[in-house]
């Protein structure tokens, strides 16, 4: 496991102050503070979105010194992540999802707040956290690839909810089941403990930022034809349904 150098967060914020004293400091933190980010940057739990997360966190490293995995760590200028801010690789350590949430108490400036997992002014439940997505690349994946495997599913701390194994009938001995892994991304929480598990050389199942992955239904779409539309169509004036003339249609061969 990877040692904590509490001499890492000094030696930035030693590098903003020399920065400032030569003048250009404000010219530098701002470099810093715009500087290209990286995408698949993971932030602590009980983060906001990207854009929330910048603009309030202050840079300070108390989650970092805070967390006792030493999951976390504050940014560097050279490594493509907004300078002195938090984030974590689950592929070298994970979060390990502490019940007290350490890191976001730690938090000075609301940058991490515990009311983003407390359901209804309940208590803090780390389950609630949202720092990434699980993401099977199912190319690679040996389970997919008809390979036993189960290291995902059995490093998961949400077992049978974040991730389960879904029975398919092997198409490769077309006798046996593959047990395949497959992400809820309403229950993950993006800890990464199924990326640092994976056997694959390079992982095969990866997390990624929330909002880099997942898409959004929007409020115009309707998801299927439910019970009852029908007839709320007629009430509403429109004199026949248009699924009856669809199904006329394709029924009279009209295609
Ligand atoms: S929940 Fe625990 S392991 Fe995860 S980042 Fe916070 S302090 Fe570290
Ligand atoms: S404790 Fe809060 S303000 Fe300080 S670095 Fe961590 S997230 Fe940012
Ligand atoms: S990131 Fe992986 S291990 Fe963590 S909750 Fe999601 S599926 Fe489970």
């Amino acid at each position: 496991m990877e040692k904590f150098n509490p001499e890492r967060r000094k030696t930035i914020l030693k590098w903003v102050s020399s920065a400032g004293a030569l003048g250009v400091g404000a010219m530098v933190w701002s470099v810093c503070l715009k500087g290209a980010n990286k995408a698949d940057a993971l932030r602590p739990p009980c983060a906001g979105s990207e854009s929330e997360f910048l603009s309030s966190c202050i840079r300070c490293g108390l989650c970092v010194e805070a967390c006792p995995y030493l999951t976390l760590k504050l940014a560097t200028p050279s490594n493509g992540i907004s300078a002195g801010t938090p984030y974590f690789e689950p592929r070298k350590i994970p979060c390990y999802m502490c019940k007290d949430i350490p890191c976001a108490k730690a938090c000075p400036s609301g940058a991490l707040d515990l009311k983003r997992v407390s359901k209804e002014g309940g208590e803090p439940n780390i389950n609630e956290a949202k720092m990434g997505v699980a993401v099977i690349d199912t190319t690679h994946c040996i389970a997919y690839g008809g390979i036993q495997c189960d290291a995902c599913y059995r490093a998961c701390p949400l077992i049978g909810k974040a991730i389960y194994l879904e029975f398919r009938h092997s198409t490769f001995t077309n006798e046996h089941s593959e047990l395949l892994p497959m992400v809820n991304a309403e229950v993950c929480t993006g800890c990464g403990m199924c990326e640092r598990a994976c056997v694959t050389a390079k992982p095969t199942i990866r997390v990624l930022p929330r909002e880099k992955v997942l898409g959004s239904v929007g409020e115009h779409y309707i998801r299927s034809w439910k019970e009852g539309d029908e007839s709320r169509i007629l009430e509403n004036g429109v004199s026949s349904s248009p699924r009856k003339d669809a199904l006329d249609y394709l029924n009279d061969g009209g295609f």
